[in-house]
């Protein structure tokens, strides 16, 4: 049985008749990261420790104590900490760090036990390489490596979350966790083929999870499809009184629409989507986006259409602004939140140093990989006095702005529709010379962080050299749900998420 192309929805049944036992799906996908190393998608595998899980998640299978999703194997992005497993947010700063809890994160979707009564019992394959700190596009600025794109290995994963996706993409795990500042879920699944949400902000509990920009950072399901998606999502989110910004009522089946039709009176089966008002933003569509990326997304418009939604012209003026006011406003809280790291509580400290100045300069500066050290410098730059009014306050006002945008839009339309990136997966090495080129790819994805909103990544295509195309769809806030509905809808009538890697066996 193949099982890394079977979705969790599947795997969970499977599991259920006794067809397969967690220990025998764990030692599958333990064998595959082994066999595929060479994407690096991996920084850390701990066989015993996934072994001892899908032993207790057999003995709940067996005394009928299981949930939805016991036994099944999930891969963390390296930002969440689990206690067994080294957490790094692939720096060198955080080399060997062993964390004394686990994010809520990893709890919510780990064992139960009297301390985490509702965890969801599945089993953790290990610790997905990453951008260091989250920061990046293409999965180049790990200090462990860049991740290689299964579609294609000469090709980036994508970034930040490039480790879960490619881990995915090429089946060593049936479904992983990312985070998303400003796209780090969506564009990585786009590059690798694979569905991913990114909630609103506030439905996933930040806990636990290694900080780059508070204000903007979510995490979120990345897999193969929306219905897989929307499962682990339901077990990711909770309410979490050790987040102050967790939202009350978190708790939500994000299933539940998954197979209805979008308007519940006058249901017509062969129209699902009849009702259901999809916007296209113009300057999505407007110069820089790639040809064949613009032809895939305007054919699943057309998709949606067929299935009943209708088309509207919607605009999202700022658009443009969301990259100067992001990479103004997440190296801010950037250069707060990496303050923590100065070589005295954790991670790493320079063996020689004068004095304690002296001594945080070099753990830093031995610690932290270029692009960090950039984004420091910026949020500092920033952030300081003569300074703070012209750009920290300034992209605090436009950022206001563009969320109106949204709601603007909304009055019109239910979901939006746009392209995840600009273009396909580029070259390894491509862009990692020019940052701000690299910014730039981050155009589409960057504004609902801003606003806060969700927005998910759906595979609709392929490019002339075979690589994936993700098409965007953007929702109100809370909309979850709903946006898993359509892009559920959508995988009925399509089947581009169901395509495998060419360089995957
Ligand atoms: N690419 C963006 C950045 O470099 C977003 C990263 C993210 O979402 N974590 O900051």
């Amino acid at each position: 049985m193949s099982w890394h192309n079977t979705p969790i929805a599947l795997m969970a049944k499977a599991l259920a008749a006794k067809e397969v036992s967690s220990t025998e799906l764990t030692k599958y996908f333990l064998g595959r990261i082994e066999a595929g190393k060479q994407w690096n998608a991996f920084l850390d595998v701990n066989t015993h420790l996934s072994l001892e899980q899908a032993a207790i998640a057999d003995s709940l299978l067996a005394s009928g104590n299981a949930g939805k999703l016991t036994g099944i194997p999930v891969a963390h992005k390296d930002v969440f900490v689990t206690q067994g497993w080294k957490s790094t947010a692939a720096s060198k700063i955080l080399e060997g760090y062993l964390s004394p809890f686990d994010a809520t994160v990893v709890a919510n979707l780990g064992m139960p036990s009297k301390d985490n009564p509702n965890g969801a019992g599945m089993v953790c394959l290990g610790k997905t390489n990453m951008d260091e700190f989250a920061m990046g596009s293409s999965n180049e600025n790990s200090a462990y490596g860049p991740v290689l794109n299964p579609w294609n290995a000469e090709y980036v994963s994508g970034g930040s979350s490039g480790g879960s996706a490619a881990a995915v993409a090429a089946g060593l795990a049936p479904i992983a966790t990312g985070t998303d500042t400003g796209g780090s879920i969506r564009q990585p699944a786009a590059f690798c083929g694979l569905t991913g949400i990114k909630p609103s902000y506030g439905r996933v509990s930040r806990y636990g999870m290694i900080a780059y920009a508070s204000s903007l950072d979510q995490a979120g399901p990345m897999g193969k499809t929306a219905q897989d998606c929307a499962l682990l999502l339901s077990a990711m989110s909770s309410h979490d009184p050790r987040d102050s910004t967790s939202l009350a009522d978190s708790g939500e089946d994000y299933s539940r629409y998954l197979n209805q039709c979008w308007n519940t009176e006058g249901v017509n089966p062969a129209k699902p989507l009849e009702g259901l008002r999809v916007g296209l933003p113009k300057e999505f569509f407007a110069e820089g986006l790639a040809e064949d990326v613009a032809k895939s997304v305007n054919a699943a418009a057309k998709a949606l259409q067929e299935l009943g939604a209708t088309l509207v012209e919607v605009s999202l003026p700022k658009t443009k602004l969301s990259i100067p006011v992001y990479y103004v406003l997440a190296p801010a809280e950037a250069s707060s939140n990496l303050s923590r790291f100065d070589g005295v509580r954790y991670g790493h400290r320079a063996n020689e140093y004068r004095d304690l100045a002296d001594m945080y300069q070099k753990s830093r500066t031995e610690g932290f990989g270029a692009e960090v050290k950039r984004r420091i410098l910026i949020g500092t730059y920033v952030l300081c006095h003569g300074y703070y009014d012209a750009y920290y306050l300034q992209a605090q006002k436009i950022r206001r702005i563009i969320a109106a945008d949204f709601q603007t839009a909304f009055e019109q339309c239910d979901v939006i529709l746009g392209p995840v990136a600009p273009d396909v997966a580029w070259r390894l090495g491509e862009k990692s010379k020019d940052p701000v080129q690299m910014y730039l790819e981050d155009i589409y994805t960057l504004s609902t962080n801003l606003a806060g909103l969700p927005a998910m990544s759906v595979p609709c295509g392929f490019n002339k050299n075979n690589l994936p195309i993700g098409m965007q769809l953007i929702g109100n806030y809370f909309s979850e749900a709903r946006l898993l509905q359509v892009a559920h809808q959508y995988q009925q009538a399509s089947d581009w998420h169901l395509r495998q890697a060419s360089g995957v066996a």
